[in-house]
């Protein structure tokens, strides 16, 4: 089993691999390699390597291994077949099974990586139009949605999908949402409540009852919200501005009934 395994070492390999003692150095992506590898290989006289000094393949994530037989240390590096090959020689290397665990979790890592750079490359040029349009906006907008928060780091760090459901959503705030319509955001807690208070003032007026008119314990909810957070998020400000403009409405329209009252109050008879 063993032979067949490793028919690719040379003697010379199988006779190192042989009771040696291996310490595993360090796991590198050879086609990302980081700082602290390259300084690592450095002080091991190593260069950065795509082939396996075992077996001679091609390979893209890199065991560095230090074997010490009888204090006389050598270094290799070496791909993941050929470390599963070790494995098999099992316990007649000595810190191997330690080393096992080690490379495995390293190299999930490396992957994870190597699967968000592509991501993030991928993204680069299939979502151009979102990130221009995220680039565009305020910070404190993105950072006031959880929504946009979410996907402006999902599209920068490619830590995982975009999903259909995703980019719809996106198709929707993008016509929706432009760097002139989201800088009122801007507006400092004081303002934002003294807006919000001149809106519950008006509904005293419109709404008998207000205080058990739903609408009005909703603002009134978000004016608890601005208080506690210093801002608004933007649904609530959405929100906001439909009753807004709902109040608004009814308010000309009160007044206008007012006024078409008024007439029959009024005493023509005296000017003429
Ligand atoms: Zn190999």
């Amino acid at each position: 089993m063993i032979n067949k395994l490793s028919k690719k070492w040379s003697d010379g390999t199988k006779n190192l691999v042989n009771n040696s003692k291996l310490n595993l150095v360090r796991v590198y992506d050879n086609e990302f390699i980081d700082q602290e590898s390259t300084d690592m290989l450095k002080s091991h006289s190593l260069d950065e390597t795509c082939h396996c000094d075992f077996c001679g393949q091609r390979i893209k994530y890199v065991s560095v291994l230090e074997f010490d037989k009888n204090t006389n240390l050598t270094y290799f590096q070496i791909g993941k077949n050929c470390m599963s090959y070790l494995f098999d020689y099992g316990m007649r290397i000595n810190g191997l099974e330690h080393a096992k665990a080690q490379v495995e979790n390293a190299v999930k890592q490396l992957m994870k990586k190597s699967t968000e750079r592509a991501r993030v490359e991928k993204y680069k040029s299939e979502f151009d139009t979102y990130l221009k349009w995220l680039d565009s906006l305020d910070k404190s907008f993105i950072v006031k949605n959880n929504f946009l928060t979410f996907i402006n780091n999902r599209l920068r760090t490619g830590d995982g999908v975009v999903t259909m459901k995703m980019m719809a959503a996106l198709d929707n705030m993008i016509k929706k949402y432009t760097p002139h319509n989201t800088s009122h955001l801007d507006e400092t807690k004081p303002k934002l409540l003294k807006k919000i208070d001149g809106l519950l003032e008006e509904m005293k007026i419109i709404y008998d009852n207000f205080e058990s008119n739903g609408t009005y314990k909703f603002v009134k909810s978000v004016r608890d919200y601005v208080e506690g957070r210093g801002n608004a998020t933007t649904k609530q400000l959405d929100a906001l501005n439909n009753i807004f403009k709902k109040v608004k409405k009814e308010r000309v329209e009160l007044r206008q009934k007012l006024l078409t009252r008024k007439p029959k109050v009024v005493d023509n008879t005296i000017p003429w």
